[in-house]
């Protein structure tokens, strides 16, 4: 057990020898916040993430190309590893992808490519990325999820 003070509100909170092993196994640094500053500062870690995620795709939808830094840098995801594992088992080899870090890289390159063309599925509201050189098409559900990324033509993009 460790005694430390939280660097945001001054409190003192203590870590139990098993969350010491946690974050030492993990090769983190031991957590500087009480449990309380540490969801408050996620939460808003979220919330911002969820805001720059808005803007960028407002901008990517209307062709907008002065992206911040952080709009460059964000990378947009499936809704979770097990989605990303599924789609890249399925799809990892036609996009020519080894690895599902790959496969989410390439997704990334086509979503935020200028040459790239877009449009809105009307069912579900799907933005549609297809890049007509290599084939790759692209769904990004409204959440800013990443749905699927497989290979096409653009006949099948201009039915979506
Ligand atoms: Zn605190």
């Amino acid at each position: 057990m460790q005694k430390q003070k939280c660097i945001s509100c001054g409190n003192q909170f203590t870590l139990t020898d098993k969350e010491i092993d946690f974050f030492n196994n993990k090769n983190l640094n031991l957590p500087k916040r009480c449990e309380a500053c540490r969801e408050k500062r996620n939460e808003i870690e979220k919330r911002s993430r969820k805001n720059l995620f808005v803007r960028l795709f407002e901008k990517i939808v209307t062709s907008e190309n002065n992206l911040t830094k952080a709009q460059n840098t964000f990378q947009f995801s499936f809704k979770n590893n097990g989605e990303l594992k599924e789609h890249f088992i399925k799809h990892g080899r036609e996009c020519n992808c080894k690895t599902p870090k790959k496969y989410l890289k390439t997704a990334n390159k086509i979503i935020k490519s200028k040459k790239s063309l877009k449009r809105k599925e009307a069912e579900d509201g799907d933005i549609v990325y297809f890049n007509e050189k290599t084939g790759g098409i692209v769904f990004v559900s409204p959440k800013g999820y990443i749905r699927s990324f497989y290979l096409s033509d653009i006949d099948y993009f201009k039915r979506q």
